[in-house]
C-alpha cells in the first residue's frame, strides 16, 4: 500500500523499477494499476513472481541482497533497519527463526527497498504516521491462520511505542489492515506526530483486498512543515561507563548514528571512588528507543539505561539533492520563518564524493602537491573560479592564492583569456601541420624575453624542460646536468632526484620507476651557492652540459637569488662551455614582463616557459609550453616528434601576453603584493609568530621560520605543524593557500584591496592562534 501510494503521489514506476533493478534479484516484476476501493480511486501496486523463487529466505538473504546492491549508504542502511526489526519482532513471538515466518517472499525486499527508495526519490525527509489500525479477527498465511494484528505486527508496534487506533470508531473494518512489513516500515521509518503541514500531494496507495466497511486504502500526504520551529518529542538514553577502550566506545557511536539515531556523545564524568568515566548520550525518535537501547546493551558493558522523553523545538529545514559536477549531494537548508539562515552541504555525501575520486585516481588527486597530506584532512573540489574567487563543491567562497600554481596572472576566467579560447576552439581543435597563430605566439615570446631569438612549441613545462635539456646535451656533446636541491622542472626522469641538500654528491631518484642510470646523470646543488656549483664543474670537467635553475626558486616556496648567484652560474657555465637554462615556468611574465631574466639581467641560453604563457590553459589546443634558445644555441638540434600542433596558440594561448602588456600591471601587481606581504609581516610581528617572509613581485611565501630563507636547508627548517594549523584557519575564513607550507603564494590582478584587506584580516585572526 505505501508503494501504491508513492506511486499515485507521483513517483514513476519507471524510476521505481530502476532503482529496484539495483537489487541482485531477478524473476519478478512489479505493477502498478490505478482502480477502486469502494469509493477512492488509488494506485494498487503489485510484485509479481514468475514462480522461480523459493518462497521463504531469511532475513541474513535480504540483508545480504541489500548490502549487495549499489544504492546509496542511506538507502542502504534504512532498509538495513527496517529488515533487522522485522527480522527482531519475528525472534520475539516465534523463538529464533532461520525463515521468516510471517512472510519471506521476495516482495517484502521489494517492498522495503521500494518504500525507502522511492522516499528519497520523492524527497520525503521526514514521515509522521497517524495511529495505526490495530484490525481485527484472523489472518490465514502460509504458515497458518493467525490473529489479527498479526503478532510480528503486534509487536512491531509494541517495539516501537507506536500509536494504535483500536478497533473501534471509524476503524470497524476486521482482517489484517497493517502488515508485519507495512509496521515495520512505518515504526522505523516514521514518528507518530502530527506537525502542522501546508498540503501539496495526496496519493491513495489500495490494498489487495476490496473491504466491504470502509475503503482498504493508505493515504499519503506531502508537505511542508509549517512554522520555523516545531515542537516534537524525543528519546534520551544515558548511561554511565567507566571500563572500556575508546576504541570499542568509538564503534559503538558509529553504530548508534549508522542505526537511526538522532546524535550520540560522550561527557566525562567522574564516578564514585574518584574512577574517570564518560556518560554516552544518544538521542532519538521515541520509535528508535527499544532498537538503540539494545545496541547499547549488547556493545557495552553498561548494566542500566537511563530513558527521558523531552520536548524539542526543531528548526524549519529541507534536505535536498544537488547535482554537482562530481555527484550528487544532499544539502540541508536550514529556515526560520521561511527566511534561508543556512545551507551546508551532508559531510558524508562530500566524503563520498571525494572517496570516489580515489577509486579512478590514484590517491584522489592528480598531482602530489594537490592532496592535503602535509596539511592534513581532504583536497577540496574546486567547481567554478572567477577573477580573485574559487568555489567549491561545497559552495563555499574561497580568495584564491594557488592561482593554478602561478598562470593565472589575470585571475581566473578572465573575460580576453575566455574569449580568445573560445575563438580559437571555433577555428578547429588541431591540424598536425603549422599554423599562423604558432607564428605569432613565438614572435610575442621573442620579443617579451630578452634572451630569446627563437622559439619551439611544446604542450607542457615538463617538455620544456626536457626539449631544453636534450638540446644542451646535442650541442655540447656532454651528458650531464646540474640541477638545485628544491627546484623542480616537471616530471622528466632525470629530473626527478632526491632534492635534499644532497650538495655535490650523485642523486637518488626520489620516484620509483626513474633508472639509476639516468638519476646519475644529474647532479644536485645547493641553491645560492656559487660554491656548490664549482665543484662539480671542478669534478666533472667537460662532462657537465647544462645547469638549470627556476632563477627565482618557487618549488621550495619562494627564494630569490642571493645578489651574485645568478651572475655567478652565468660566469660559471660560460667559463666551462656549458648551456645555463633558466626555467622560467613561474616566473616568466609574472616576476615582469620579461620574466627573471628580464629582473635580473641575466641571459640565459635557453628558457623553458610551460603554463605561463597559456593564460591558465592546460589542455590541448593551446600552445602553453615553450622551449627557446638564443643565437648562442645550436641549429642542428633534433628536438624530437610533435605530431599533434596547436592551432590555437597564436589565439588562447597568448592572452596571458596580451593581457599582461597593458599599462600599469605590473605596478599594480607590485602594490597589492606590498601591501599583502606587508601586512603579513606586521599581524605575525603582533602575534609575535616567528615569520619570514620572501617575496618577489606577485610571488611570496611566509615561512614559519625565523629566517632568513636562503636554500633548501633553510626552508625545511621551517615550522610545518604550524603551518598546517594557519593553513585551515585560513580556509576557515575563506583564504585558499597552498595546500604545503613549501610553495608559493600568487597574486592576480584581479585580487582587489578588499581581497588583500580581507585575507589581512584572516590572516591576524589565524596567526593569533597558530
Ligand atoms: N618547471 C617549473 C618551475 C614548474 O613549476 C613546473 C610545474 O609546476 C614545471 C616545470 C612542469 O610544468 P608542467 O606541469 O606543465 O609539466
Amino acid at each position: 500500500m505505501l508503494l501504491g501510494a508513492l506511486i499515485d503521489s507521483g513517483l514513476s514506476i519507471d524510476e521505481l523499477k530502476g532503482e529496484l533493478a539495483r537489487l541482485p534479484l531477478a524473476g519478478y516484476s512489479v505493477n502498478a494499476a490505478v482502480a477502486q476501493r469502494g469509493v477512492i480511486r488509488g494506485t494498487h501496486v503489485s510484485v509479481d513472481l514468475d514462480g522461480s523463487h523459493n518462497a521463504s529466505h531469511s532475513i541474513h538473504d535480504f540483508l545480504d541482497m541489500v548490502e549487495a546492491s549499489d544504492f546509496s549508504r542511506s538507502v542502504k542502511d534504512k532498509s538495513q533497519r527496517v529488515l533487522e526489526r522485522l527480522e527482531e519482532a519475528e525472534t520475539r513471538v516465534h523463538g529464533e527463526v532461520h525463515q521468516l515466518q510471517e512472510l519471506g517472499d521476495i516482495d517484502t525486499i521489494i517492498d522495503v527497498v521500494g518504500v525507502v527508495a522511492g522516499l528519497e526519490l520523492l524527497g520525503i525527509e521526514k514521515l509522521y504516521s497517524s495511529p495505526l489500525p490495530a484490525g481485527w479477527g484472523v489472518v490465514s498465511t502460509r504458515k497458518g491462520a493467525l490473529p489479527v494484528p498479526a503478532p510480528a505486527t503486534a509487536q512491531l508496534m509494541a517495539m516501537a511505542k507506536a500509536k494504535v487506533a483500536p478497533p473501534k470508531g471509524p476503524y470497524v473494518a476486521a482482517g489484517e489492515l497493517v502488515t508485519p512489513t507495512g509496521a515495520a516500515l512505518i515504526t522505523t521509518l516514521a514518528s507518530f506526530e502530527a506537525p502542522a503541514i501546508t498540503l501539496e500531494q495526496v496519493g491513495y496507495g489500495l490494498g489487495t483486498r476490496d473491504n466491504p466497511e470502509i475503503p482498504n486504502v493508505l493515504a499519503l500526504w506531502i508537505g511542508e512543515t509549517v512554522g520555523s520551529s516545531a515542537l516534537g518529542q524525543v528519546s534520551l538514553l544515558e548511561t554511565n561507563i567507566d571500563d572500556m577502550s575508546p576504541e570499542v566506545l568509538g564503534y559503538v557511536q558509529e553504530e548508534l548514528m549508522r542505526r537511526g539515531a538522532l546524535d550520540a556523545w560522550f561527557s566525562p564524568i567522574q564516578m564514585k571512588k574518584s574512577r574517570p568515566a564518560v556518560k554516552l548520550s544518544v538521542l532519538c525518535r521515541p520509535n528508535m528507543e527499544s532498537a538503540l537501547v539494545k545496541i547499547i546493551l549488547a556493545e557495552t558493558s553498561t548494566l542500566g539505561i537511563r530513558v527521558q522523553t523531552l520536548n524539542r523545538y526543531e528548526a524549519e529545514r529541507e534536505v535536498v539533492a544537488v547535482e554537482t559536477s562530481f555527484g550528487a549531494a544532499r544539502v540541508k537548508i536550514k529556515k526560520e520563518a521561511d527566511v534561508i539562515v543556512s545551507v551546508s552541504p551532508e559531510f558524508e555525501d562530500c566524503k563520498e564524493i571525494a572517496q570516489r575520486a580515489q577509486d579512478h585516481i590514484p590517491g584522489g588527486v592528480n598531482s602530489p602537491v594537490r592532496s592535503f597530506k602535509s596539511v592534513g584532512g581532504t583536497p577540496l573540489f574546486i567547481q567554478r573560479g572567477k577573477g580573485s574567487r574559487i568555489w567549491d563543491a561545497d559552495g563555499n567562497e574561497l580568495v584564491d592564492y594557488v592561482g593554478s600554481w602561478g598562470p593565472l596572472i589575470l585571475g581566473h576566467a578572465h573575460d580576453s583569456v575566455v574569449e580568445a579560447v573560445e575563438r580559437a576552439l571555433g577555428k578547429g581543435l588541431t591540424f598536425g601541420a603549422p599554423t599562423e597563430g604558432e607564428v605569432e605566439l613565438a614572435k610575442m615570446i621573442v620579443d617579451a624575453l630578452p634572451s630569446v631569438d627563437m622559439v619551439r612549441l611544446v604542450s607542457s613545462g615538463t617538455e620544456a624542460t626536457m626539449s631544453a635539456i636534450r638540446a644542451a646535451r646535442a650541442f655540447t656533446g656532454r651528458s650531464k646536468i646540474v640541477k638545485f636541491a628544491g627546484c623542480y622542472h616537471g616530471h622528466n626522469d632525470g629530473l626527478l632526484v632526491e632534492a635534499g641538500s644532497g650538495g655535490a654528491t650523485y642523486s637518488i631518484p626520489n620516484s620509483a620507476g626513474v633508472p639509476e642510470g639516468y638519476a646519475r646523470e644529474t647532479l644536485v646543488a645547493d641553491y645560492n651557492d656559487v660554491n656548490s656549483v664549482q665543484r662539480l664543474f671542478d669534478s666533472h670537467p667537460a662532462e657537465i652540459a647544462a645547469v638549470i635553475l627556476e632563477p627565482v626558486a618557487a618549488n621550495m616556496g619562494v627564494v630569490p637569488p642571493a645578489p651574485g648567484f645568478l651572475e655567478g652560474l652565468r660566469l660559471l657555465t660560460a667559463n666551462n662551455d656549458a648551456l645555463l637554462i633558466f626555467d622560467e615556468v613561474i616566473t616568466g611574465f609574472r616576476v615582469a614582463y620579461g620574466g627573471a631574466q628580464t629582473l635580473y639581467g641575466i641571459v640565459p641560453d635557453l628558457t623553458c616557459l610551460g603554463k605561463i604563457i597559456g593564460g591558465g590553459c592546460r589542455w590541448g589546443p593551446t600552445a602553453e609550453g615553450g622551449m627557446s634558445w638564443s643565437g648562442s644555441a645550436p641549429g642542428q638540434y633534433v628536438p624530437g616528434w610533435h605530431t599533434v600542433r596547436k592551432p590555437a596558440c597564436g589565439n588562447g594561448g597568448d592572452s596571458n601576453p596580451q593581457g599582461l602588456a597593458a599599462p600599469g600591471t605590473y605596478e599594480g601587481l607590485e602594490a597589492a603584493s606590498a601591501r599583502l606581504a606587508d601586512g603579513l609581516a606586521a599581524a605575525a610581528l603582533k602575534a609575535e609568530v616567528p615569520l619570514t617572509i620572501n617575496r618577489v613581485g606577485s610571488i611570496m611565501t611566509a615561512f614559519f621560520n625565523g629566517g632568513p630563507v636562503e636554500g633548501w636547508d633553510s626552508v625545511a627548517a621551517s615550522d610545518r605543524e604550524r603551518y598546517s594549523a594557519y593553513f585551515h584557519l585560513m580556509l576557515e575564513r575563506g583564504v585558499y593557500l597552498a595546500p604545503s607550507p613549501f610553495e608559493a603564494a600568487f597574486v592576480s590582478t584581479a585580487h582587489t584591496p578588499e581581497d588583500i584587506g580581507a585575507t589581512l584580516e584572516a590572516a591576524e585572526y589565524a596567526l593569533a592562534r597558530v
